[in-house]
């Protein structure tokens, strides 16, 4: 096995008989990494679990294995399914750029018929536009919870916002479904409404997510919290360690407000595959996404905590 220390990232290749997992995300189908580990290495990040499956014991965000694996086997088998690029990792991660693992899998899955979704917070998937335009239904959505760059950077390693929006636009100019993640909400600091504006005429679905500290990173969050926004302690505090869910129902009845002023839809589960009329992204309330959502699509739950 080849190993490689970049930058401080320790890189190696790595065998996997088969790179299409069945996903256990809510939007089911197939989830596929073309790597394991990633080098954004967000402070929140939820895919650090992972680790232990890895063997490794460096840090998050340190290490990166390049996976090898053989072209998949009769692609047709996964039309009509969909398949998640970058549950765990981010397929554009910088390192893509010589290793080029997501473009080969592209190239693999371009006439399986598939309903692919990217998720990413790079602007290198601007290098694929050619074979996204070719694959039919493509999704690629981008993670942006700030407008802020010195917040962004505190939390990632990622490109700056401005790249992510830049990105956004060119692939939605050339055709292809895009969505705005507003993921995860940082109470008191994400204000997803400006985030809005600056992207309603660029994406066709505006997903909203709660920060969740259930991970092993809930004490980062928190020093971090205390440190640089010392005022909002006692609103971690009480979202975070007594359940007090009432900010995040007032950012669920503030994103319906705010879909109603700009004629766009409000929904609390993603639509079927389809454009939204330009200006108008559909707002989709992933918040608490783990609990029973109502059956008709509107937004609002059926049971509250
Ligand atoms: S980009 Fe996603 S998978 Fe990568 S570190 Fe950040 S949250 Fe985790």
């Amino acid at each position: 096995m080849a190993e490689v220390k970049e930058s401080s990232i320790l890189i190696q290749d790595v065998e996997t008989k088969n790179i299409m997992t069945k996903s256990t995300l809510p939007v089911g189908g197939y989830s596929v990494n073309p790597y394991v580990g990633c080098t954004h290495g967000c402070k929140y990040c939820y895919a650090s679990f992972m680790k232990r499956f890895t063997g490794h014991t460096e840090p998050w965000g340190t290490f990166l294995d390049v996976k090898h694996w053989p072209a998949i086997k009769n692609p047709r088998k996964y039309a009509g399914q969909r398949v998640v690029i970058g549950s765990v990792t981010d397929g554009y991660l910088p390192q893509e750029e010589q290793f080029e693992n997501t473009r080969k899998l592209l190239e693999q899955l371009k006439d399986s018929g598939a309903e692919i979704l990217i998720c990413t917070k790079s602007d290198l998937i601007v290098r694929d536009i050619d074979l996204l335009k070719e694959m039919g239904k493509v999704t690629v959505s981008w993670s942006i919870n700030t407008l802020d760059e010195d917040f962004k950077n505190d939390m990632d390693n990622a490109v700056s916002i401005k790249r992510r929006l830049d990105a956004m636009k060119q692939i939605y100019d050339a055709g292809i479904r895009t969505v705005c993640f507003i993921a995860p909400v940082f109470p008191g600091i994400t204000d997803f409404e400006a985030i809005f504006h600056q992207v309603r005429n660029q994406c066709d679905l505006i997903w909203l997510e709660n920060l969740n500290l259930r991970g092993g990173f809930k004490k980062d969050i928190m020093d971090y919290i205390c440190k640089k926004y010392s005022d909002l302690v006692p609103l971690y505090d009480a979202i975070y360690n007594k359940g007090d869910r009432s900010y995040f129902r007032g950012l669920e009845d503030q994103a319906e407000r705010l879909a109603q002023e700009n004629s766009c839809t409000f929904v609390d589960n993603e639509l079927p595959y389809g454009r939204a009329e330009p200006g108008h992204p559909v707002i989709v309330d992933y918040f608490y996404h783990e609990e029973v959502r109502g059956s008709e699509n509107t937004g609002k739950r059926t049971q509250k905590a």
